[in-house]
This record gives structure tokens, sequence and C-alpha cells, in this order.
């Protein structure tokens, strides 16, 4: 046969770009798929020839060949187009799943289904965060049923073919210049009725479990990490593989102790004396506590840092920094003798604080 050229067969301009060229092919598709056109010769070969033209010219490789030697060009490539439909649904998945009331694949009833994949959502304290903890949690899941292996029919009865779609689990509806297929409304697509159900499942193939998984945190774990236990999630069906569980962190709120990254952030109170002159006070931490030292004529607001005192890291070695911000008390209630004190610090101050000093010379200029 006489091959056509290949923008020609998709009808788009020979510089159509990605878009276009899909496009045009999906028009294609769904014109000439063989479930809208049962037993329609011309349609079929339509179908392959579109796929072919598909085939290649989404592909930069193949389509350089071809605009350069034309078919002659692809030859060596050992691409000999699609012998029949199949080829065509397993080669173009994403175009053919998206097909809306089209299933694009003609469905196989036993055919593998993948586990869904599941979430749970674990809450942890702000220290088992910060270094990691053991534990077990409880998913709710569908596993099939083990008294009818997921037929849904009591064992030793056998389900009849459903009269309505003829075992085919769809129906076909012409509605006008379209014929569209849906799901068999009597079987739900199963192409057989069940004609006593299963006790165990109540006919529905399947029953929930709660399953036992057990977990481990590593340590460094934040709000929003995300763990994935690969094959936790449900079971698949015929053999299919089982889906993921996913355990979403969400860390509680520490009294004392904030959070950033790795770091970890905490507000210690000193006094005016102990700001002015100087002290080594207890610095409480993740683990244990630690001595600081506070310089003289230490300012309220200023932050020191502990180096290598914060969260372990959850990528990487080494934990993260714990900084204090220093929070300078004014007292409320003084005794006599502090009163005293003050004042006499007072009439000092009047000399020496620097701040005053400096904002005289500046009102005395203007
Ligand atoms: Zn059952
Ligand atoms: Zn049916």
């Amino acid at each position: 046969m006489q091959e056509r050229d290949y923008y020609e067969v998709l009808n788009v301009p020979r510089n159509a770009d990605e878009e276009q060229i899909k496009k045009a092919y999906r028009k294609l598709a769904m014109q000439y798929h063989p479930d809208r056109n049962p037993g329609d010769k011309t349609a079929e070969e339509n179908f392959k020839e579109a796929a072919s033209a598909y085939e290649v010219l989404k592909n930069q490789e193949k389509r350089g060949l071809y605009d350069k030697f034309g078919h002659e060009g692809l030859k060596n490539t050992g691409f000999g187009g699609f012998g029949n439909s199949g080829d065509i649904f397993s080669s173009f998945d994403d175009i053919f799943e998206d097909f809306f009331g089209f299933g694009g694949r003609p469905r196989a009833r036993n055919a593998a289904k993948p586990g869904a994949d599941l979430r749970y959502d674990l809450t942890i304290s702000f220290m088992d965060a910060a270094f990691g903890m053991e534990t077990e949690i409880s998913i709710p899941m569908h596993e099939t049923c083990h008294v009818c292996a997921g037929s849904g029919a009591k064992p030793g009865t056998n389900p009849l073919i459903c009269p309505h779609c003829g075992g085919k689990g769809k129906i076909i509806n012409s509605q006008g210049f379209f014929s569209v297929s849906t799901t068999c409304p009597r079987c739900r697509g199963a192409g057989t009725i069940v004609t006593e159900h299963c006790r165990e499942c109540g006919g529905k193939g399947k029953i929930k479990r709660v399953r036992t998984v057990s977990l481990k945190i590593p340590p460094g774990v934040d709000n929003g990490s995300r763990l994935r236990l690969q094959g936790e999630g449900e079971r698949g069906e015929n053999n299919g593989a089982p889906g993921d569980l996913y355990v979403i962190i969400e860390v509680e709120p520490h009294e004392f102790f904030q959070r950033k990254n790795d770091d970890v952030f905490c507000q210690i109170p000193i006094s005016f004396s102990q700001a002015a002159l100087g002290a080594k006070i207890d610095i409480p931490t993740l683990k244990e506590s630690e001595k600081l030292i506070i310089p003289k004529g230490t300012q309220g607001g200023h932050s020191f840092r502990l180096k290598g005192k914060g969260i372990p890291r959850l990528q990487g070695y080494g934990r993260g920094d714990h900084l204090v911000r220093i929070i300078v008390e004014t007292p409320t209630k003084l005794t006599n003798k502090q009163e005293k004190l003050f004042r006499e610090l007072a009439e000092s101050e009047q000399e020496t604080t620097s701040f005053f000093k400096k904002e005289k010379r500046k009102f005395m200029k203007r």
C-alpha cells in the first residue's frame, strides 16, 4: 500500500508543534476508535495509520529523519508501524486514558489492578520529631474477601452472565453521529451478576480490615514530613501491585522551644544587674542544660548561638544550632533597699548614660 504523508494523515502543517500534533491525533483516534466502529475495516486502517503518523511526529528524532528522508528514513529505526490495536493502546496510554466516557483499552475483566495509595496523618511530640521514635499505627483498609476471593458470590454458586450487556460489561448508545459506550448499569462493568451473595463480605468482594504497621520515624522530621512505606497501601487485585502508604507528620508545639528547620529557639529572661554586670546562667537545650556566659553590658533582644545543640539533620549529618534570645526583665516589685539603690543608680546615670549624652546634644542643637 502506498504510504501517505504523515502530516497529511494528521492534517497538520509541516511546522506543527507537539501540542497541535497531539490534538490532531486525539481527534482522529476518537473518530476511528474500534469501540465506535465495530467491524469497520476502513476505520481500523485509519486508526492504525493515524497512530503510526503520531508515533513518528511526536518523537523529535524520528520526525527529523522523516522530514529529511521520508518513509525511507525510518526503515533503520526499527519502526514498522502498528500491527494491531492492542499495541496502539499500550503505546499511547496517556492519550486513551483521557478519553471521556470512552474506555481506551477494551478492559480485560481479570486484569491486574494496582492497590490504592493510602494517607495517614500522625501527630507526634516536639521531642519525638527531634530524636525519632518507633511506633505502631493502625490502618483501616479494604482487602479482597478471603471467602469468595473477591467475586462476591457465595462459594459454590456460579455468577450469571449479565443479560443486560451480554457479559461485555458495557453498552453502546448511539447519540446521532456519535456512539458512546458506557459501563453497564446492571452489572457495573463486571459482565456477570451474582445470584447469591457471599456472607463474609455481603457481595462486595472486599472486607474492611485494620492492619497494624510498625513505623520508624527518623530523627529530624518536621511538620509536613512525608514518610513513604512502599507496598503498605491497599492490596492490589488479580495480582496487581499493592499501593504505598504515606505517613504525613504533624509536630506538636513545645511549651518552651520553637523550631525553624534544624534550629531551636528559646527566650531566657535575665535581670538588669545580670545584663549590666554579666553572668553565667544555665540554658535548657533539647538534651541537657548548657552553661552560657552573658557578657557585661548585654542588651535585651540579643541572641546567643549554641552550635550543634539543635535538631539532628534529617538529610545529612550533625545537628542545627540552639539560639537563645535574651530578655532583660524590668523589676516590678522592689524592696526599699532596692528602690534606694535604683535611685542612686538613676542619679549617677544622668551623667554617664550614653543615650542621654547623645540625645542631649541633639536636643541642644535645635
Ligand atoms: Zn466474599
Ligand atoms: Zn451488564
